[in-house]
């Protein structure tokens, strides 16, 4: 199991008491989340941590379920399926589309950690892709800002990272999804938001069916280090380092827990990918 020694981990390199033990229910909860009723994630509750959703709750067992604890390399949260597997993605992008990597930072913004990543991005002239949740959205609307001032583009998130948005009614994934866009463009009026990633990649026909009425072309991923998981920055570096390739879709998270992991492998993942390729934030255009 990877959850004690992620636990024991976070414990270790975070200096913030309270920090660790979020991050670590956060972790927790990510691998229940096969097993969340979509009635029971609606609930919000916060904390100077910032938020944490009815799917990553402060406690309880880690599942067996299949997919929910088999390896950070293969599964994760927004990893509900294998990543080589393409027959529950619904049709979703899980490439760029184009020889160019895309970086996608998933989750936030967190006031803690997306100005870190910001600045990174910065300093290496790339730009990347934020997928965003809408109540953080609403919560920070100068991030939302930020991002799109340095030419970064938005994917919409949910609004409350619900997991099972997608067995809920097409009526109900549409005011999610519409809520979320409106917090989003309270910040930034206009802004384009083509994108749409589903929580814990939990695709299903109608939530891919809603994005794209809306003009949202859904976004899955094709590499994963399971950042969320905290495996800590030598492991996220190497997984992404090893696994990336031309059209790769990198998933990592700025935002649902303590992700200076996260910030501190992208420190050293931007000079390598960077030689070896070109990045870009995905097109606010897709055709
Ligand atoms: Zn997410």
């Amino acid at each position: 199991m990877t959850r004690g020694n992620s636990t024991a981990k976070a414990a270790g390199i975070v200096t913030v008491v309270v920090a660790a033990l979020l991050g670590s229910a956060y972790a927790l909860g990510r691998s229940l989340v096969p097993d969340q009723v979509p009635g029971l994630s609606t609930g919000a509750t916060t904390s100077a941590d910032g938020p944490h959703y009815a799917d990553q709750p402060s406690g309880g067992e880690p599942s067996g379920t299949p997919g929910a604890s088999t390896g950070p390399a293969e599964t994760g949260q927004d990893g509900s399926a294998p990543e080589a597997s393409t027959d529950n993605l619904f049709g979703a992008h899980a490439t760029s589309g184009s020889p160019r990597l895309a970086l996608t930072f998933d989750d936030g913004p967190d006031p803690r950690y997306t100005p870190q990543v910001l600045a990174l991005l910065r300093e290496y002239d790339v730009h990347a892709t934020f997928c965003v949740v809408g109540e953080n959205a609403q919560n920070h609307p100068d991030l939302i800002q930020a991002i799109v001032n340095e030419g970064h583009t938005l994917c919409n998130h949910s609004w409350h990272h619900d997991v099972g948005l997608g067995a809920r009614s097409a009526d109900a994934i549409r005011s999610d999804l519409l809520r979320t866009n409106a917090a989003i463009r309270a910040a930034v009026p206009n802004a384009p938001i083509v994108w749409y990633r589903q929580p814990g990649g939990a695709w299903t026909y109608p939530v891919v069916s809603v994005a794209r009425q809306l003009g949202m072309t859904p976004l899955h991923w094709s590499v994963d280090p399971s950042d969320w998981e905290l495996p800590g920055a030598g492991k996220i570096t190497a997984t992404v380092l090893t696994q990336a390739e031309p059209g790769s879709v990198v998933l990592l998270h700025d935002a649902g827990g303590n992700r200076q992991g996260t910030v501190d492998a992208l420190r050293r993942i931007l000079p390598d990918l960077t030689a070896r390729f070109e990045l870009e934030a995905l097109p606010t255009d897709p055709t």
